[in-house]
């Protein structure tokens, strides 16, 4: 079945009992029990809910993956996994993570004697010098945020097997639709379902998949032991989002790329990354790893003392944190996203005050032209 199929169908048929089409929404914390020692497989919502169920199978399924977990939001879900880790143990982490992860792994986790190296994983050979006997996991995002750059997952996932390191791949910006982990050897894939998976900044949530039933079942237990779990109506619209997750991404696409060639050209504009123009280094990985380059652009203005400018004067655009939703966002990462990462460590890894991260949603990619266009006119 293609993807777009398997989107539309997450949740359908199954509640046998009545035949809905969409999932019902089993707003309850326990179920009855039909006896002593007897379950109808449902005991009690945090560990288990029919309609977050349905959810976990949908994801598992879309990622090609052995088990899906949801949790309460994407720092919880990947809270939940560095729970699978132990004090003292190592972790090489991508350099240009999104800001909380970033802030997470430097604070909560560090205490807990969680030890991390920043790296840039689109130089690989930087990866062995880092290895050390206590160095269990590789942590990654691509394109990674906010400078869009692309990391070949592939070679990265053979060179840290080998070595026997788990893989685990924040796939939040890209999504099953255009890009899968789990297929190419990695261990866990996890998402801020807030994004583009619910996809109409209503809900905010996270996502596990592991490609095995040993990590699977840790995983769940980790969730049902630590709680950190979404509601079933939360569940629900995570469901209704993901069916047209398809036809989201290809249109919000195909305007981004426009957006980011007109960027391009703009005057006021210094710079634009976005992984579908063709002399962005990661372009040609990006078209051989991923089934398109997304609808998340980053681009530097010339000075400054235009972002607030540019911020009041967007009218569609929203200056608002977040991504992938239906309305289109920007965010000023120096003050918002990543101004939990150290204003040296944002300078070396090229995030500028001039940068602006764009999440291009689906409104008419004229009226966005024209929106860009009028708050760019200095
Ligand atoms: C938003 C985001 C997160 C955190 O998810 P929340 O749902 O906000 O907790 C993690 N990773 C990436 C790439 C994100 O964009």
């Amino acid at each position: 079945m293609e993807l777009a199929t398997k989107l539309v169908q997450v949740g359908v048929g199954r509640d046998e009992r009545t035949g809905a089409i969409s999932m019902p929404v089993y707003q309850t914390a326990t179920f009855r029990h039909p006896g002593l020692g007897r379950s109808t497989g449902f005991d009690y919502s945090r560990t288990g809910n029919p309609t977050r169920q349905a959810l976990e199978d949908g994801i598992c399924n879309l990622e090609g993956g052995r088990r899906g977990l949801a949790f309460a939001s994407g720092m919880a879900a990947i809270m939940s996994v560095m729970l699978l880790f132990r004090p003292g143990d190592h972790l090489l982490v991508s350099d240009d993570l999104y800001g909380g992860t970033y802030r997470l792994f430097t604070t909560l986790c560090a205490d807990y004697g969680l030890t991390f190296s920043f790296l840039d994983f689109t130089d690989l050979e930087s990866l062995d010098h880092c290895i050390t006997p206590k160095t269990k996991a590789v942590f990654v995002e691509t394109p990674t945020n906010p400078l869009m750059k692309i990391v070949d997952l592939k070679a990265l996932i053979n060179l840290a097997t080998q070595k026997g390191l788990l893989v685990i791949v924040d796939n939040t910006f890209f999504t099953p639709y255009l890009q899968r982990p789990l297929e190419l050897g990695a261990d866990l894939v996890l998402h801020s379902a807030t994004k583009y998976i619910g996809g109409h900044n209503d809900v905010v949530a996270g996502l596990v998949v592991s490609n095995s039933e040993e990590l699977g079942e840790k995983l769940a237990f980790i969730q049902n032991a630590a709680g950190a779990i979404p509601g079933p109506q939360d569940c629900w619209l995570l469901l209704r989002g993901m069916k047209t997750l398809a036809v989201r991404l290809e249109w919000a696409q195909a305007s981004a790329l426009r957006l980011a060639r007109f960027l391009r050209q703009h005057p006021a504009v210094k710079k634009v990354y976005y992984p579908g123009l063709p002399d962005h280094p990661g372009y040609d990985l990006c078209r051989k790893q991923a089934g398109g380059f997304g609808a998340m652009l980053s681009f530097e203005v010339k000075s400054m003392e235009m972002v607030p400018e540019i911020l009041k004067r967007l009218r569609i655009i929203s200056f608002a944190e977040s991504l992938g939703g239906v309305e289109s966002l920007i965010t000023y990462p120096e003050t918002q996203t990543h101004a939990d990462v150290p204003v040296e460590v944002r300078r070396r890894l090229g995030i500028s005050e001039c940068l602006l991260r764009l999440s291009v949603g689906l409104e008419h990619p004229d009226d966005l032209e024209a929106d860009l266009s009028q708050a760019l006119e200095f």
